[in-house]
C-alpha cells in the first residue's frame, strides 16, 4: 500500500496515525496517510522558523527567483507524476490536469519569481526644518513562518497560488493540504530537495481541520500569517484562531456566482462558457456558476440549448478520453449535493435536465457521481439559488431590465466572481462597476493573468492576492529614515 507522509525539515515523516484515502471515482483504497499530531506540527513549525533565518535568508532576491524557476522547471519533468497524484486524488480529466491544474501548478513559482523581482521601492526626499533633508525608503521583509491551508477542489493549482508568492517574499511555509487531496504537496517535497530549496524552508503537515492539523497549525504562536482557501465558515473559524496573536489572515472562500446573459450576446460563445464555468472540474471550481439569470427574449433559447449541451457530456474516468465529466470528491460531498437536488425539486423546482445519479459501468460504481443538472423556475430566496452547492449544477430565471438583473446578481452573502454575456460595450462597462465581486469577466471565464488581483468581495474573502498584490501579504514593508 502506497504511503503518503509528512515532510517536515526536508525529511518525510511517518506517524503511527494513518488514514486511508480513496479514490473518487471507483472508490479504491489507493494509500494511506500518516496524519500529522501536534508535535509534528510543532516540529514543522520549528523547522520553518529556523529556516527564516538560515541560508534562504542570505540569498539575493535574483538568486531565490532562480530557485524558484528550478522548481518550476522540475515540476514539469515530473509533470506525469503530479498529473497522475492530480487526477487519483480529485478524480478530474486528465486533459485538464494537463492543461490546467499542473501547468499553472509550475506556472506559479515562475510568475512570482519575476514579480520579487520587479517591484521597485518607494523613495521619497523631504525638507526638514534645519535644511540638512533627510531620505526615506522602503524595505521589503519577509513576514515569516506562513501557514498555508488548502482546499481539495484545484488541489496542486490552489496550494501553489500561495506557496508560490510565499516562498518568493523569502518567507517559510507550513502547507496543511486537504484530507481528501495528499498526494501532490507531498511530491513537491521531492522536488524542493531535488533542486536544493534549504531544509525547513518548505514543509507539509497531512491531516484534518478542527481539532487537528489544520487547527493546530492555524493557533501555532510561531506561524506569523495564515493564508487559506476554502468554505467561509472555516475561512470564519480560521480568523478567530489568528486573533489571538493579532496575526494577519488572506482568506479565499465560497461563492455564489452569478452569470447575466443579455439577448445582445453571442450566443455561441455565451453557451460555450457556461458549459466550462458551471460543469468544469464537476461544478467543484470556486468560480463557477451556480445562478444563471437571461435576458427574457433570449430565455428559452438559452435554456434549451444549455440542456442540449449538457446532455451530451458523458461522465467518464479521468484517462476516459471521453469523459466530458469526473465526479465529485467523495461521498460525502456527493450527499451534501443530492441533498440540494432534492431541495430543488421539493421548493417547487423545473428539472430541465439531470437531478440524480448517472448510471455507470461496474468498475465506476463506487465513485461519486452525479448528474450534470439544470433547474428553473425558482425565486431568488430558494435555497438552491442562494447556498453554494459545489456541484454541476445552476439555476436559470428571465430578466427583464438591466437595473433588475444587477439588483438580482448582488443580492447574495457572496461577491466572488460574475460572467456577462453582452455584445454591447457601454453596457459591459456598466454592469462590471456595478457588480459586488472580486472578478467580473465579460465575455469569458475563468481567463487568468497572474499579475492581476484575485480575491472575494462579501463573504467570499479578505484580501487580494496576484502579482504585487501578494506582496502586501507576504512581506512587511519598512520605512527607513536617514536625516542627511
Ligand atoms: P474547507 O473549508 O472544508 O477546507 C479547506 C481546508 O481547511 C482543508 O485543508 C481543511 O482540512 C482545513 N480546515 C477545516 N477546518 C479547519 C479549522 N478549523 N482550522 C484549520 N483548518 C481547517 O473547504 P474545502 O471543502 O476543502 O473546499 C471547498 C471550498 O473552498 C468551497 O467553499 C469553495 O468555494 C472554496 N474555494 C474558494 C476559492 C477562492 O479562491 N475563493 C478557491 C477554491 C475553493
Amino acid at each position: 500500500m502506497k504511503e503518503i507522509l509528512n515532510f517536515i525539515n526536508g525529511e518525510y515523516v511517518s506517524t503511527g496515525n494513518w488514514f486511508d484515502k480513496f479514490t473518487p471515482y471507483d472508490g479504491r483504497l489507493i494509500a494511506r496517510v500518516a496524519e500529522a499530531g501536534r508535535a509534528e506540527v510543532d516540529a514543522a513549525v520549528r523547522a520553518a522558523r529556523e529556516a527564516l533565518h538560515g541560508p534562504w535568508s542570505k540569498l539575493a532576491v535574483a538568486d531565490r527567483s532562480e530557485l524558484l524557476y528550478a522548481v518550476a522547471d522540475e515540476i514539469n519533468r515530473r509533470f506525469d507524476d503530479f498529473v497522475e497524484a492530480e487526477i487519483t486524488d480529485m478524480g478530474q480529466p486528465e486533459h485538464f490536469v494537463r492543461h490546467v491544474d499542473v501547468p499553472r501548478g509550475a506556472a506559479n513559482f515562475k510568475v512570482f519569481a519575476d514579480v520579487v523581482k520587479n517591484v521597485p521601492n518607494e523613495f521619497f526626499e523631504m525638507a526638514t526644518p534645519d535644511g540638512r533633508g533627510a531620505l526615506n525608503y522602503s524595505l521589503r521583509r519577509p513576514v515569516g513562518v506562513v501557514a498555508v491551508i488548502c482546499p481539495w477542489n484545484l488541489p496542486f493549482l490552489l496550494m501553489t497560488w500561495k506557496l508560490g508568492p510565499a516562498m518568493a517574499c523569502g518567507n517559510t511555509v507550513v502547507v496543511k493540504p486537504s484530507e481528501e487531496t495528499p498526494q501532490a504537496a507531498a511530491l513537491l517535497g521531492e522536488v524542493m530537495n531535488k533542486v536544493g530549496i534549504p531544509k525547513g524552508v518548505f514543509n507539509v503537515v497531512q491531516g484534518f481541520g478542527p481539532d487537528a492539523a489544520g487547527e493546530f497549525l492555524t493557533t501555532h504562536p510561531q506561524v506569523a500569517a495564515i493564508t487559506f482557501t476554502g468554505e467561509t465558515r472555516t475561512g470564519a473559524a480560521i480568523m478567530k484562531a489568528a486573533a489571538d496573536g493579532a496575526r494577519p489572515v488572506s482568506l479565499e472562500m465560497g461563492g455564489k456566482n452569478a452569470a447575466i446573459v443579455f439577448a445582445d450576446c453571442d450566443m455561441d460563445e455565451a453557451i460555450a462558457g457556461t458549459i466550462r464555468s458551471t460543469f468544469a472540474n464537476c461544478g467543484q471550481v470556486c468560480l463557477g456558476t451556480e445562478r444563471i439569470y437571461v435576458e427574457r427574449p433570449a430565455f428559452e433559447e438559452f435554456v434549451t440549448r444549455l440542456k442540449n449541451a449538457v446532455e451530451k457530456m458523458k461522465p467518464g474516468a479521468p484517462t476516459d478520453p471521453e469523459s466530458g465529466m469526473g465526479p465529485l470528491i467523495s461521498q460525502e460531498h456527493r450527499n451534501k449535493v443530492l441533498s440540494y437536488y432534492q431541495k430543488a425539486v421539493e421548493e417547487g423546482a423545473t428539472v430541465v435536465t439531470g437531478g440524480g445519479i448517472p448510471e455507470m459501468p461496474d468498475a465506476l460504481k463506487g465513485g461519486s457521481w452525479v448528474q450534470p443538472t439544470i433547474w428553473t423556475g425558482l425565486p431568488d430566496t430558494a435555497a438552491v439559488v442562494r447556498d453554494e452547492i459545489f456541484g454541476p449544477c445552476c439555476h436559470i430565471a428571465p430578466f427583464d431590465t438591466e437595473e433588475e438583473v444587477i439588483r438580482r446578481a448582488n443580492d447574495n452573502p457572496y461577491g466572488l466572481a460574475c460572467a456577462i454575456w453582452t455584445s454591447k460595450l457601454q453596457r459591459a462597462h456598466r454592469v462590471a462597476a456595478a457588480i459586488e465581486a472580486g472578478i467580473v469577466w465579460v465575455n469569458s471565464w475563468f481567463l487568468r493573468d497572474l499579475r492581476t488581483p484575485f480575491g472575494g468581495a462579501k463573504q467570499s474573502g479578505i484580501g487580494r492576492e496576484g502579482g504585487v498584490h501578494s506582496l502586501e501579504f507576504y512581506t512587511e514593508l519598512k520605512n527607513v529614515c536617514i536625516k542627511l
